[in-house]
């Protein structure tokens, strides 16, 4: 099923606008909100065969899709378009972040990361290299996450003093015992078979306070893709991410010791809830030495990411973007047993 949205005075596609986050029309001008869009004016296209072939509304033409995209637009006029049964079901995404970032900052901030230029070779600057510009929904499952951690371990206290002819050394060893109860909150992970797991972790941290139900009109004018990978699939990912968070957060419990040795750690994380959702970004294609390169942009934040052609005889490590993502700590029982010498 194709959709598209027309405009209710000119008839003209709508598309989703990232300044006021409302379908417009570009051709006259007008906006619509969303929430109260009119089914009138939307138009739904059912295809005859296998849903690989549609028929462009507005003039004709054959849209030969991928089986994973799930909003396009037509190669020959550039109507949006929308692919509604490849959102529907189990593939129907529950939430969205939409994109805030228009195409022109995008094109302008990928310019002025190449004008600073600090890790590329000289030359690549001066052109003008970009090929093609994207605008492109991401499937992520957002997971929800709990772990329950109870930790034993051995902590010691030494101390030295002088007294009369001797110099003491005073070792006191310590039980140290946390029971600790840790929430994540939507913790990120790609589900898309084609995009780059490391530039996408990348792109991290989306700002959450922007999530949205999902809505179909917040794919007019972009490129969507539906998930490769179900949430179960990905839900090891997902522990790995925030494995070394669980591992400092155990560590910070326990200071003020001249040592810890642990003997005992049992962690133990489950799945609360997974939310399939759309996050947003802007692929920049260019041309550097005969190769295609991708740069890509957080559409919320416009958090750059990208492999340039780096002078390697300039900063080495510098793209050491780390994920970024929200925890609240619900409960920490912490009982250290201190005092009691061995
Ligand atoms: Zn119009
Ligand atoms: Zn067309």
């Amino acid at each position: 099923m194709l959709i598209h949205y027309k405009c209710p005075n000119c008839g003209s596609d709508m598309v989703f606008d990232s300044n006021t986050g409302k379908l417009k029309c570009n051709s006259c001008g007008r906006e619509d909100d969303i929430e109260g869009f009119s089914d009138e004016f939307i138009t739904r296209t059912f295809s005859e065969e296998d849903g690989k072939e549609y028929h462009c509304k507005n003039c004709g033409a054959v849209i030969i899709t991928e089986a994973e995209t799930t909003a396009t637009t037509c190669s020959f006029c550039g109507a949006a378009v929308v692919l509604g049964d490849r959102l529907s079901g189990t593939m129907a995404p529950s939430k969205v972040i939409p994109f805030k970032i228009s195409k022109k900052q995008a094109e302008e901030a990928f310019k002025s990361w190449c004008k600073n230029g600090l890790l590329t070779p000289k030359g690549f600057m001066t052109a003008d290299r970009v090929k093609k510009i994207t605008g492109m929904y991401v499937p992520f499952w957002l997971y929800d996450l709990n772990s329950r951690v109870e930790v034993n371990a051995v902590g010691t206290k030494i101390r030295e003093y002088t007294s009369g002819d001797y110099i003491y050394t005073e070792t006191r060893y310590y039980d140290v015992y946390r029971d600790i109860n840790l929430d994540y909150i939507k913790v990120p992970v790609d589900a898309s078979e084609k995009m780059n797991d490391e530039l996408m972790d990348k792109l991290e941290p989306y700002n959450y306070t922007d999530l949205k139900e999902f809505k179909t009109p917040y794919l007019a004018g972009y490129i969507a893709e539906k998930y490769n990978y179900d949430e179960s699939r990905m839900l090891p990912r997902a522990k790995d991410k925030i494995e070394n968070y669980i591992q400092s957060y155990i560590n910070s419990t326990i200071m003020g010791y001249s040592s810890v040795r642990f003997t005992n750690k049992h962690i133990d994380t489950s799945k609360k809830n997974a939310y399939y959702t759309l996050l947003p970004v802007w692929m920049v294609y260019y041309d550097y030495e005969d190769s295609e390169h991708v740069f890509a942009m957080n559409g919320q934040t416009g958090k750059v990411v990208g492999k340039p052609p780096i002078s390697y005889k300039k900063v080495a490590a510098w793209f050491g973007g780390i994920a970024g993502f929200s925890f609240i700590i619900l409960k920490l029982i912490s009982i250290a047993i201190g005092g009691g010498l061995w």
